[in-house]
Formats: C-alpha cells, structure tokens, sequence
C-alpha cells in the first residue's frame, strides 16, 4: 500500500466504534500469526537441502496444499511440505492457531487455559504442548565447566492422565501413600555458573544411572560441588575433576560464603517446583519433558511467539 493511502486508512480509525475496533484488532492478530508461521515455513524451506523421508538430494516443487508449497522427491517419489519431519507436522489448522500456542508456551499457560484462547479441546491442547517439548536433548547442555553444582531433586511419582492403573491401589485425594506406593522419581541436576544445565530423570539415584550422565560433560579440572553424597567421589576422580563436597553444616555452603556451594542448583530446583506448581502435578512419563520446558523459559529466555516457533522447528 502506497504511504498515502496507508495514511488514509490511519485517519479513518477513530471513526470506527469499539465494536469495529476489536474485530480490527482481531483481524491484525490473526494476520500477524499467520505471518509468524510462515517466517519459519520459509525459513525452514530454505534450509531444506534433502528429502526428509530418504534423504536424497534431489526434489521438485510440486504445486500446493492449501498455502503450502509441496515437494516431490525424484527418488522415492514422495511428497512433502515443510512441516515434515519436523514436531509440527500434521498439526489441523496451524496457520490460524500454531502461533497463538507458541505464545501459551512462551506464557506457561496451563491446558485448560491454552485449550481456551487456541479454541480447541484439551485432549489437542495436550497434544499441542508435547510437540512443542519434543526436542528437550537440544537443550541439554552438552558441556559444562568451572565450578559445576551436581545434586538430585525427588519428584513425587504420577501416572496423570492414565486411565489404567493396575500395578497399585488408587489412593484418597490428599493422603500421602502408604511406604511404596508412593516413590519418589530421583532427577539428577548438573549446573554450571554460566547457567549451563543438564538433567536426567533416573529410575534409582544409583552410581549405575549417575555415572553415564556424567561421561565426559564436565570439562576436566572442573570443580564439582556436590552435597556430600558417597555417590560423587568416585565419579569425579574417573572424570578427571576436582571434587568440592558440601554437607549441610559446611561454612561457606550458604551463598556469599565463599564460592564453592551447591546453592545457585538448590535455587533454580526451588524456582523449578514453584513454576511446575501451575500445572497441579505433572505425569511421569513426561517430567522430562517439562524439565525441557522450564530450562527454555530459564536459559534461552524466548521473548516472541516466533521465537518459540524458530526454537521447535529449526533445532
Ligand atoms: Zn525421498
């Protein structure tokens, strides 16, 4: 539109109604969404190199579903858009409602909440939200180093959303389980002070699961703080580092102490259960994605619905 025209335009909106206003700003939001998705669309297509089904270097254009571009692979003769291969392929109605999600997530909107403002029901909230965490590895930090805080968080077992539950009795809302029908998930947290992170959810907080967590992560002459655990020990002197143990008790193992101290990790661990609280329990099966989720909002603190986009789909 020519600069004039659109100077126009500016000057008849005061004449619009309240009415008029909203379903003009209703109209720009969704256009603005739409325009999200296709920035990672194009971008995504640009980076397309090989047919996601077998690789092969060589496709044509061939025509369009809907809005958008589909290809065809000249050796398996497949076709595919490019949404394939990534998590939000086959997703109904991404143009009008992916954006809106990405903003969810960038809010930590509950389902329920998300379902609502997405108009969609919950059972497509939920699946929603976990093609969203489907890549939580791509954050692992995959190297840390200088002085590296290890310790374990227990999360209270939860089979939410299941609807058979046939190795342990249900239990009342609001009483603690009987000994062993209430485990806890053990998680090991690594942190650096460059808020570099890594977690692992393990079945038992055994030397057997932490070692291979470790293997090579920490660079080697890294101080490992730890909290005193038999565990750690050894582990440090088979990754070559420096092992700082700190018990409860140990002067200097509060903050402002000095700088070996497993705080900084018992405050983001704080942090992370006060934020998982919105979600009123979160099921087993998915912590890992959740912790995922949460080392998002923590380390790569995504500002924009787009961003989030960018961060599913091209990583
Ligand atoms: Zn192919």
């Amino acid at each position: 539109m020519e600069r004039l025209e659109f100077g126009k335009l500016l000057l008849i909106l005061p004449e619009l109604n309240r009415f008029q206003l909203r379903a003009l700003v209703k109209r720009v939001n969704g256009d603005l969404e739409k325009d999200d998705v296709n920035y990672v669309a194009e971008k995504r297509c640009d980076s397309l190199s090989a047919c996601p089904h077998c690789d092969y270097k060589a496709f044509v254009r061939w025509g369009h579903s809907g809005e958008q571009q589909r290809f065809k692979c000249k050796q398996c003769h497949r076709t595919f858009n490019e949404f394939t291969a990534t998590p939000f392929a086959r997703l109904k109605h991404r143009g009008k409602r992916l954006a809106r999600y990405a903003q969810c997530m960038m809010e930590g909107l509950s389902l329920r909440q998300s379902a609502e403002r997405c108009d969609m029901n919950l059972a497509t909230s939920f699946h929603w939200r976990h093609r969203f965490l489907r890549q939580p590895e791509c954050h692992r930090a995959s190297t840390l180093g200088g002085i590296v805080e290890a310790d374990e968080a227990f999360f209270r077992e939860s089979f939410k959303g299941k609807r058979n539950i046939t190795h342990r009795q249900p239990r009342k809302h609001g009483r603690p389980g009987r000994d062993g029908a209430n485990p806890l998930i053990p998680v090991l947290l690594l942190l650096d002070r460059y808020e570099r992170e890594a977690d692992f959810v393990l079945s038992t907080n055994s030397l057997d699961e932490i070692t291979p967590c470790f293997s090579g992560r920490i660079k080697t002459d890294s101080v490992l703080c730890t909290d005193g655990s038999s565990l750690y020990p050894s582990i440090a002197e088979g990754e070559g580092l420096h092992h700082r143990p700190v018990p409860i008790g140990t002067p200097g193992r509060t903050k402002g102490g000095g700088a070996f101290h497993i705080q900084t990790l018992n405050n983001y661990i704080s942090r992370l259960r006060s934020w998982l609280q919105r979600f009123r329990g979160v099921g087993t099966e998915y912590l890992s994605n959740y912790l995922g989720w949460w080392r998002i909002v923590t380390q790569r603190k995504l500002e924009t619905s787009r961003a989030w986009l960018e961060e599913g789909m091209l990583t």
